[in-house]
């Protein structure tokens, strides 16, 4: 039975005609300047609102929760594709096992090395492991020797400090076995919390399961993970519903487990070779209602990252920053082997899951970020402290993280500056650094220990963090 999602009440909602006033919407953004998140409700009349005024007020709302407790950082990682082998009929994705013209590739160990080799050559330190639901003969072990591969890779430029996984779901007993391996996060995307949508666009494989997929997170904190992301694949059914589902499943979770996800990722659908689907979306979803979610959850669930990846183009990356996301993907590739051969680029030929909005490298995403007074944050510090699952949210809280992550976001950002920028680069970063430690940064004390901390980096100490 699914006690997570209450399907019949949440379609009920969206059709009661609620009447939306300023003062109504005032009293609401009132209260989530609280930094408490808001009610069911609230989010409800939220996602009503049409008038343009009332949306730059929600929009204005967003932006003062995400400076008031992200500051102006941006967390960044890069997702490595390992193996495009599948064996689930998922209508809108490329790797689908029905699309037999699609090239099939799950990467050797070997060939993981070089792939990480070369994210670390550009200046990651965060990566995001991914896998369609086949893991080669070795089955599951595929999997954890992938990780070992990663964590394993050390160059001149350092290693991979943190990994999260996007894969399949797996039953306690296997959740227990990936704990035993240094993983962030595990992410997993429910793509449609509606049952009946997710019955049509799931017609083949395991992932046919609504439910066992609905009750991924349970199983994984049942085994001991501490830091599990959600997301929905928004285009395949009405965005607002898929809202209210989140925000359902994060209550769940909250009551169940006292710990809501570390992360909420927002992709769209986009177009991806051999799926009919992807290219005209049942539920398509516009930029402003776009960015009406980010906004909308930014507020309903302050301290939660919001992850946004290079499925969106520039400028739409740019708006989502101001409105609350906190990761993003960069110099991304969705082919298992797409760093070393960039080029391969027949649809057939790149095996790749779905065509990228941004494509930009690295250093270009940077930059950008930084000529909008962004520091890039490669930190990784949380984790490897054991600020994870319930005690990161104890620490997040009171906001007593933006006293960690400023900070470390700088450490990390001017190791990137010292071993990957050109100098233009180099000297905007060096200047945004000082410019925001200068404002930013409260006690004269804490900016004197930041000051010392770059230094250090500058004189060539690495992995430097508070
Ligand atoms: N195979 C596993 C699964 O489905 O959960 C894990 C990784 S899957 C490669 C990662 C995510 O890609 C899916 O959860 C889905 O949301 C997203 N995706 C699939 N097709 C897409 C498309 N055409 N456009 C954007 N995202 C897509
Ligand atoms: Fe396979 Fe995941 Fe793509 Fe579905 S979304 S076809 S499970 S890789």
């Amino acid at each position: 039975m699914n006690k997570i999602i209450n399907n019949n009440k949440l379609l009920k909602e969206l059709e009661e005609d609620i009447q939306i006033s300023t003062s109504k919407i005032d009293e609401i953004l009132a209260k989530a300047k609280e930094l408490r998140g808001i009610s069911h409700n609230e989010v409800l009349t939220l996602l009503k609102i049409e008038d343009k005024e009332l949306l730059n007020c929600l929009y204005e709302t967003a932006k003062w929760i995400k400076q008031e407790i992200y500051g102006k950082r941006l967390v960044l990682f890069a997702p490595l594709y390992i193996s495009n082998l599948c064996k689930n009929e998922c209508l809108y994705c490329a790797f689908r096992r029905a699309n037999k013209k699609l090239i099939r590739k799950a990467l050797s160990q070997e060939e993981i090395r070089e792939e990480v080799e070369i994210l670390l050559s550009q200046g990651h330190k965060r990566v995001l492991l991914v896998a369609g639901e086949a893991y080669t003969d070795e089955g599951l072990n595929y999997i954890f020797n992938s990780i070992e591969s990663v964590y394993r890779v050390k160059t001149d430029k350092g290693n991979i400090r943190r990994l999260n996984v996007n894969i399949a779901p797996l039953s306690v007993e296997e959740f227990k076995e990936l704990n035993k391996y240094s993983i962030g996060t595990y992410q997993l995307f429910q793509e449609t919390y509606h049952e009946e949508t997710y019955k049509k666009l799931h017609i083949g494989g395991p992932k046919t399961d609504y439910l066992y997929r609905l009750e991924t997170m349970d199983r994984a904190l049942k085994a001991g993970l501490k830091d599990v992301g959600i997301g929905v694949l928004f285009g395949l059914y009405d965005w607002r519903y898929e809202i209210l589902a989140i925000l359902s499943h994060i209550n769940h979770l909250e009551e169940n487990f006292g710990l809501g996800p570390h992360t909420i990722s927002v992709p769209r659908l986009e177009p991806a070779f051999g799926s009919e689907i992807s290219y005209k979306p049942p539920f398509p979803v516009c930029d402003e209602d776009f960015k009406k979610i980010i906004a909308v959850l930014r507020i309903a669930v302050p301290y939660t990252g919001i992850i946004l990846s290079t499925r969106e183009n520039e400028q739409m990356r740019r708006d989502a920053f101001t409105l609350g996301i906190s990761q993003i993907s960069a110099g991304s590739r969705t082919n298992p082997g797409g760093y070393k051969h960039p080029d391969s680029e027949t649809p057939e030929g790149m095996g790749s899951q779905f065509s990228l909005g941004d494509i930009r490298p690295l250093q270009d995403v940077i930059k950008d970020i930084v000529v909008h007074g962004y520091i890039p944050s490669f930190c990784t510090a949380c984790y490897r402290l054991g600020r994870v699952g319930k005690d990161f949210m104890d620490l997040a809280k009171p906001g007593l993280i933006k006293l960690h992550c400023l900070p470390n976001a700088m450490t990390t950002f001017a190791e990137y500056l010292e071993d990957f920028a050109d100098e233009e680069l180099k000297k905007n970063g060096f200047n945004l650094i000082e410019k925001m430690i200068e404002k930013d940064v409260a006690k004269d004390e804490t900016k004197n220990k930041i000051r010392k901390m770059i230094q250090e980096v500058k004189s060539g100490k690495r992995d430097m963090y508070i």
